[in-house]
């Protein structure tokens, strides 16, 4: 008897706290710099996610480090309770295999809120590389072997996946500079510290527009259509056969977040990704949000076990994981 009514209270303070739910402001952890291509995203998304939590403040927490590991363990690890929630990218599929020793599980520590947007991405050298298009950019690289430098966000990160399979693509090693984030290899890039980078568009195109870049080519099998970007020749067209990849954003909150919980904060995404303001942001950076299935948790969860069978193999068999 005594059992049955804490039980029966424990389910109603779970009620009364789902009915409350937001009662302070939510955190969006970005695991990468300020500034970047993914705190962009996080930043227009708790914009667009703001409304339909009743107008609650969502703060972005930039946990940078590790190539996005760092902040993914923080939420991993934080308090199930809907306040802390992570935005992350392809990183959450690759990073198994890229990184060997991750200290989260990403299949069974996570709730799975929903994917965000997909995400194409750019070769960009430094606007004194003295190779202007891609043609001289790859007798340049065959002639600089073993001088080039090329900048990515960590080990993990999705510039170090598109760095090395573009290495392995044109069977040349480079040395690897890790940032943070990539808004500091960016700043980096136009100094001319570093020569080269593979990043997101989300970050890439306002400075390629700027011509702050040389922009070589884009990863994603068709060109895009985006005006920064839309006379970019594709990796594929340029020689490099099979060469792509389009990273991805997704949503997640601690396993064991309360589901009334989920349930508000999935609503609120749903409603984000419609919204034609975040829409058009996204669409001016290259990005194309979700409207597909994959907005629901369980078809993201299913996307991100996908994209982990499909990215480890690839990744193994270029050789380019670490530990
Ligand atoms: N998403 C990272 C950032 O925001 C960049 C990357 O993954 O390459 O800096």
């Amino acid at each position: 008897m005594k059992k049955l009514v804490v039980a029966a209270a424990a389910l109603s303070a779970m009620l009364a706290f789902a009915d409350t739910f937001p009662a302070k402001p939510i955190t969006i952890v970005v695991p990468f710099t300020a500034g970047g291509p993914t705190d962009r995203v996080a930043r227009d998304l708790a914009e667009a996610m703001r409304k339909p939590l009743g107008g609650v403040s969502i703060l972005v927490d930039n946990a940078a480090g590790a190539g996005g590991s760092i902040g993914a363990n923080k939420v991993a690890k934080a308090t199930p309770d809907g306040y802390t929630l992570l935005l992350h990218h392809i990183g959450m599929a690759t990073m198994p295999t890229l990184v060997r020793n991750i200290p989260f599980k990403v299949e069974s520590d996570f709730e799975y809120l929903g994917a965000v947007n997909d995400v194409p991405m750019t070769l960009i050298g430094r606007p004194s590389l003295p190779a202007k298009n891609y043609k001289e950019l790859a007798t340049w690289i065959e002639q600089n072997k073993g001088k080039i430098n090329l900048g990515n966000a960590g080990i993990g990160s999705a510039s170090h996946l598109c760095g090395l399979l573009y290495q392995n693509a044109v069977g040349v090693d480079m040395v690897t500079v890790p940032y943070k984030g990539t808004a500091p290899a960016m700043t980096d890039l136009i100094g001319g510290q570093i020569d080269f980078m593979c990043d997101q568009t989300t970050n890439t195109s306002g400075q390629i527009e700027a011509k702050k870049v040389i922009a070589y080519a884009v990863t994603t099998a068709k060109p895009l259509t985006t005006p920064a970007l839309k006379d970019l020749p594709t990796l594929q067209a340029s020689g490099l056969k099979g060469f792509e990849v389009t990273i991805w954003h997704g949503l997640y909150a601690p396993k064991g977040t309360p589901a009334d919980v989920l349930v508000k904060l999935n609503g609120a995404l749903k409603v984000a990704l419609k919204d034609p303001e975040f829409i058009k942001k996204q669409e001016g950076l290259g990005a194309v949000v979700v409207s597909d299935k994959r907005v629901e948790p369980a078809e993201h969860k299913k996307f991100v076990a996908a994209e982990i069978a499909k990215w480890s193999p690839i990744i193994k068999a270029a050789g380019v994981y670490a530990d």
